[in-house]
């Protein structure tokens, strides 16, 4: 089959402003072949572009004896464009369709597909990631990355409204900024570097320059987890602030939820139908509550976990379930935080980092940081750490402000706007343990 070029052609309408008024125009529309239909005496197909769709209505006595070969080499979604004339038609869907005088098929599916682009057969989810450029055709991972992409976009006009300049720092590390354990080594010409779990060291230094920071970027976590909301490469949207505490950046984070929530609500109200999914937009101020009163929740309804101990996923869940909608978990046992969080002047054992939470998820963690170095130095002793590895950053935090910030997962905020209960729906090409392509 000789396939087309496109030529001098150029699309002059997508499928959605083919409309019943332009009845008697000639367009050109250009997309892909998704039902195929032929009636004996009427050939039918339906382009679909990033429009929407317009049905393509071929009767045999009418269009061309090359239009009615072209249709039936047809497979679906083979791409194809179409010159031909707008005309009013009841049962056509938005009542209208294109009589096609010239068909263009510029490329030709392989049949079987791997997977129903009409979504109408179930594939799971391993089937539709293996043929993901096709799964992505489908309404409902379509919706979930049109509110993806709105959820960043919103998110990132806020902060810009905030004075917040955004920033880009390295991907290629020298050491941890967290603990050794979850580092990917990468070879880095006669030395081994790592993969950066997260820009917090750089966005802190850049406090003492521009004083509000943001970098939307990936965070590379070499844990061995297989969960439903862990990924190995994840997208982070980071915040640093000068001049600022926890409660401040808290703040910032509950606004920021906010605006999303109703953004996405307003922007992508069809997608959400196609999800079948009711967003509720979180009221300020969101639930705080203390790491103590999370324990004491969860132990009055009989899941104990003991003081100083991160709370495991089934304690999350139980307390999701308890609290409800979003909420932030305050006041943690500094020895399990990271060593740059602020401990409490009045109880050291006890610092300003925070959780928050969305049903039982972690969305962001935050807390006030050191911005002294004797602090930071002493700290980094009491959780084992060697100084000596962070000497490249100790020199580099020049009298930095006292300052806050936190890290918020654009994967995990997805699942929140979406109601995915897989973090590998909200993700184009996941990376876990098992899966490293497409
Ligand atoms: P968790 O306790 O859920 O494993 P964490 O506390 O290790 O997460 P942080 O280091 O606090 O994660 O990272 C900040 C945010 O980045 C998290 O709240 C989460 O939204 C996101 N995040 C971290 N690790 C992952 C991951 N492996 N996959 C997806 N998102 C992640
Ligand atoms: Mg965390």
């Amino acid at each position: 089959m000789q396939l087309d070029d496109l030529g001098e052609w150029r699309r002059t309408h997508l499928s959605c402003e083919v409309k019943a008024e332009l009845a008697g125009e000639e367009v050109i529309v250009m997309g892909n072949v998704t039902d195929i239909r032929d009636l004996g005496g009427i050939k039918f197909f339906l382009l679909r572009d990033i429009g929407g769709t317009v049905q393509i209505t071929a009767p045999k006595s009418s269009v061309s004896a090359n239009v009615l070969e072209k249709i039936d080499s047809l497979t679906r979604e083979s791409v194809v464009a179409v010159r031909g004339k707008i005309t009013t038609a009841k049962q056509a869907p938005r009542g209208v369709e294109i009589v096609p005088l010239e068909i263009k098929i510029l490329n030709l599916a392989k049949t079987p597909l791997p997977l129903d682009p009409m979504g109408r057969v179930k594939a799971d989810l391993d089937t539709r990631l293996d043929a993901r450029s096709l799964d992505l055709r489908r309404p409902k991972p379509a919706a979930i990355f049109k509110i993806r992409h709105h959820a960043l976009q919103s998110a990132r006009e806020f902060l810009l409204s905030r004075g917040f300049m955004e920033v880009n720092t390295p991907k290629i590390v020298a050491s941890a900024t967290e603990s050794g354990a979850a580092l990917f080594p990468i070879s880095y010409f006669e030395r081994e570097a790592f993969l950066s779990q997260s820009p917090q060291l750089y966005k802190e230094v850049l406090t003492g320059c521009f004083e509000r920071v943001f970098e939307v970027g990936p965070i590379f976590r070499a844990e061995e987890h297989d969960t439903s909301r862990h990924l190995n490469e994840a997208i982070s949207i980071d915040i640093e602030m000068a001049f600022a505490t926890a409660e401040d950046v808290m703040c910032t984070l509950e606004d920021l939820i906010v605006r999303v929530f109703s953004e996405v609500k307003r922007r992508c109200a069809e997608e959400l139908k196609i999800l079948e999914h009711e967003l509720e937009v979180p009221k300020k101020p969101f639930p705080r509550l203390t790491y103590d009163e999370a324990l004491e929740e969860l132990e009055k309804r009989g899941v104990k976990v003991p003081w100083g101990k991160d709370l495991p996923t089934p304690a999350e869940r139980k307390l999701g379930e308890i609290i409800g909608g979003a909420y932030f978990v305050i006041d943690w046992p500094t020895e399990i935080k990271p060593f740059y969080i602020h401990p409490k002047k009045e109880n050291p054992k006890l610092c300003e980092a925070f959780d928050l939470m969305f049903e039982g998820l972690e969305l962001a963690s935050g807390g006030t940081r050191i911005h002294r170095e004797e602090l930071l130095v002493k700290q980094l002793k009491q959780k084992g750490l060697n100084p000596r590895n962070f000497e490249s950053h100790l020199k580099n935090m020049i009298a930095v402000p006292p300052h806050a910030g936190w890290g918020l997962g654009l994967d995990r905020l997805t699942m929140a706007l979406t109601g995915a209960d897989n973090i590998r729906e909200v993700v184009l090409f996941p990376r876990d343990r098992r899966r490293l392509t497409p």
